[in-house]
């Protein structure tokens, strides 16, 4: 569990609207100064807004001269949602320590990125890191997003009906390039789980090759109550698992919840 010395206050700084969907907030503040960003590609915090105990969890869009980027999807309701939807400027949130899981492994010598919109924030920030390697991306988005994600990538944007996720069947098509590389994608978790299996059974990938994560769970209202990937992350990692079956047993622990 995170303690409180695990999180900060931040204030909102600044508020842009990106697009329909996509909200930037940057926060900062003197409560920030210690953020000890993790440096991993696709790290995240978790996100307590004013008048709520329960968290969200958002990639660090960027960490730079003491300001902290989060790129949030604004939904029809949703706690954090009704919040970023308005007028946040100047409200004081509580951040949690940052966890990340990307990690490519040596030998890969390509990059595919795949994801919603709410994987864009992270694919974005891989992508701008990893300048050595090429990088394809599919970005399922329910607007045109061009100019979000960095020159250099080939980019394939999946028009999608909001929430209506389609990436399973989307990976099932991809073409591999040949040889050893790295697989990473996020989105909605029905289709991250289907993926997962794809990438077991079919392509029979070594875990060390991917990263699926379930970013989000369909279902109606406001979600509950969330579970904080944080301890689970580390109890895996502790026990030897993979991130693969780290993010595999997240999904089973939402499942839980949900039940
Ligand atoms: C490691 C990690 C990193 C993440 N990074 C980001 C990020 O950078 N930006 C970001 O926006 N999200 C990100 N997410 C996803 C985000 O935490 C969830 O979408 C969260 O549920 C949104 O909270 P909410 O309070 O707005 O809505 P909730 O109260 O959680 O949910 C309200 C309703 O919205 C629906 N809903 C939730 N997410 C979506 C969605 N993506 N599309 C359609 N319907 C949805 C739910 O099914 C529910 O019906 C990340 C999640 C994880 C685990």
């Amino acid at each position: 569990m995170s303690t409180r010395a695990d999180q900060f206050t931040a204030q909102v700084l600044r508020r842009e609207e990106l697009s329909d969907h996509l909200v930037r907030l940057t926060l900062g503040g003197e409560g920030l100064a210690g953020f000890p960003s993790t440096g991993v590609l696709d790290e995240w915090v978790g996100l307590v807004v004013p008048g709520q105990f329960q968290s969200r969890y958002y990639t660090v869009r960027s960490w730079a001269d003491g300001e902290l980027v989060v790129d949030v999807v604004v939904h029809a309701v949703g706690l954090v949602t009704e919040w970023a939807a308005g007028d946040c400027v100047g409200d004081t949130v509580v951040i949690t320590e940052p966890k990340g899981s990307f990690t490519l492994p040596e030998d890969a010598a390509w990059v595919l990125l795949v994801g919603d919109l709410t994987a864009l924030p992270a694919m974005a920030r891989i992508a701008e890191s990893t300048t050595d390697l090429p990088v394809r991306i599919w970005a399922e988005v329910p607007e045109p997003h061009e100019g979000y994600l960095p020159e250099g990538p080939e980019v394939t944007w999946l028009p999608s009906e909001y929430g209506a996720s389609r990436l399973a069947e989307v990976v099932e098509g991809i073409d591999w390039p040949a040889g050893e590389g790295y697989f990473w994608m996020a989105g909605e978790s029905a289709q991250m789980r289907a993926i997962r299996k794809h990438l077991m059974r079919v392509r029979k990938l070594p875990s060390h090759a991917y990263d699926v994560m379930g970013y989000w769970r369909a279902t109606a209202g406001r979600q509950p109550r969330k579970v904080d990937p944080g301890p689970i992350y580390r109890a895996g990692k502790a026990a030897g698992k993979s991130d693969d079956e780290i993010w595999a047993d997240y999904d089973a622990a939402q499942e839980n919840a949900d039940g």
